[in-house]
């Protein structure tokens, strides 16, 4: 397997550090609102990588954070008149349900910053004692230049950095050794959360809980650090110069970032008023189209948005579950059962499928191929079964087709939605139980509706029913 190590700039051959395991590290979203869906695109995608590992027989360590201490939960929280923890907790939870729309499988680990805070103070003070880190009244700085590889990830030149960093000495960081220098901890400002430290009250840097969290729950060294692209510089930068420093070992064997989401081929941004989140979307579309959406481009090509992709991301992913629907259909009626020796030459067939999509896959996970792969097995799929088929033959290809969606986070086993004359069916044949004071017969119908998301309702002008 390959895949794309930024840090070499070239595809390299996967070998874990431990055989037959993953260690793998995605770094989260600052919860103070809704994620959008550039937001989703890392979550999608390393969900995807995870999910063929996992198909791959690995066993996945996956660990993923949530930011719920930073500037921007803290002003959202005094926009409302609430606690900082209280904006947290709420995008927590609401990241969980769209993570769970997009079937993003829940982490091995899903840390909190605030929950860590003891380990990034330990850190801290283990940069201070080995020389790379010092304390100016109160803030701690990470001491770049004394970090040799500085810039190894984003192949950056130092001198540029600083040249290009001197306007960013803002207020209160003038006590820099260097402008490269950056925070590990900082005093807390009037209201704000804060917590015991040996330099003030206050609270960690960014980058210092990405390297604790990692460490913590994965040692300090793992095989795949990932993230969005834009994380390249400054966050992953500095994460691989705080825990290198104070581990002394190579922090990531390989660094995986995605390429930018944009919005009808421009930058998404609030002011331009394209941004969406994700559950604006997900009141317009099934979570699902997004997903499939996100993975029709390979995941380091930039994406482009627009309503027509996802009406095409639509329309392709319903081929699929119909061809699926179908199967099971035929499958439901089949009379024969054994294979006949023309199917099973089929299945060989078919079986190159699964071929081209793992040879997809296994090219630095080229889900736009493995997509198109799918699609031909679906093709093939509709094209060589009928009424005729024998139950092995539509159950193998059934299986194919389950397998290699799964891969992609895409369900095709849904149970399709009743249809309003079978419901009305349903309804009279339950008014007839009742009329025959077969009262078990009446309730199991309307279990059985409930069941299928209808509710009914019993009132004067007759039974009426909705769906939930
Ligand atoms: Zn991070």
């Amino acid at each position: 397997m390959k895949l794309y190590n930024t840090m070499s700039k070239s595809k390299e051959e996967f070998v874990p550090l431990e055989e037959g395991k993953v260690r793998m590290y995605v770094c989260g979203p600052t919860v103070y609102n809704f994620i959008h869906i550039g937001n989703a695109r890392p979550m999608i995608v390393f969900d995807t990588v995870r999910r063929y590992f996992e198909y791959k027989g690995y066993d996945v360590n996956f660990v993923t954070n949530f930011t719920d201490v930073d500037d921007k939960i803290i002003k959202k929280a005094i926009e409302e008149g609430v606690t900082a923890d209280e904006i947290s907790k709420r995008y927590i939870a609401e990241c969980k349900k769209d993570m769970e729309g997009l079937n993003v499988k829940p982490a091995t680990t899903h840390p909190l910053a605030t929950e860590e805070i003891g380990g990034m103070i330990e850190l801290i003070q283990t940069l201070i004692e080995k020389g790379y880190a010092y304390a100016k009244n109160g803030t701690v700085y990470f001491r770049a230049r004394k970090f040799k590889d500085y810039g190894k990830l984003s192949h950056k030149n130092l001198d540029d950095l600083r040249s290009g960093n001197r306007s960013l000495l803002v207020s209160g960081e003038d006590e820099k050794e260097d402008p490269l220098d950056f925070v590990l901890w900082k005093p807390k400002k009037e209201g704000e959360p804060a917590w015991e430290s040996p330099w003030s009250d206050g609270r960690p840097g960014w980058h210092i809980e990405c390297s604790e969290m990692s460490k913590k729950y994965l040692g300090e060294q793992i095989d795949i650090h990932a993230g969005g692209e834009d994380l390249i510089f400054p966050h992953h930068e500095n994460e691989i110069a705080q825990s290198e420093a104070a581990n002394g070992k190579e922090f990531a064997k390989y660094w995986l970032h995605n390429g930018f989401l944009n919005i009808d081929n421009r930058k998404m941004s609030k002011s331009l008023g394209n941004f969406f989140t994700v559950r604006e979307i997900s009141e317009k579309y099934d979570l699902q189209v997004l997903r499939f959406f996100m993975l029709s481009a390979h995941y380091r090509s930039p994406l482009n948005f627009s309503a027509e992709l996802m009406e095409a991301a639509k329309n392709g992913l319903e081929r699929i579950k119909t061809a699926a629907d179908n199967l099971r259909f035929l499958l439901g009626n089949a009379s024969v059962k054994e294979m006949t020796e023309a199917e099973q030459g089929k299945v060989t067939k078919a079986r190159e499928y699964i071929v081209n999509f793992e040879k997809a896959m296994e090219d630095d996970f080229n889900t736009a191929d493995a997509i198109a792969a799918v699609f031909e097995l679906v093709k093939y799929a509709n094209t060589t079964t009928d009424g005729e088929s024998s139950k092995a033959y539509l159950q193998a290809l059934l299986e194919m087709i389950v397998k290699l969606t799964d891969v992609l986070g895409i369900v095709v086993e849904e149970k399709e939605e009743l249809l309003d004359g079978d419901i009305e069916a349903l309804i009279q044949e339950r008014q007839a139980a009742r009329k025959e004071r077969n009262f078990a017969r009446a309730d199991e119908i309307r279990g059985e509706l409930l069941a299928r998301g209808i509710i009914l309702e019993d009132t004067r002008e007759g039974v009426k029913w909705k769906r939930a």
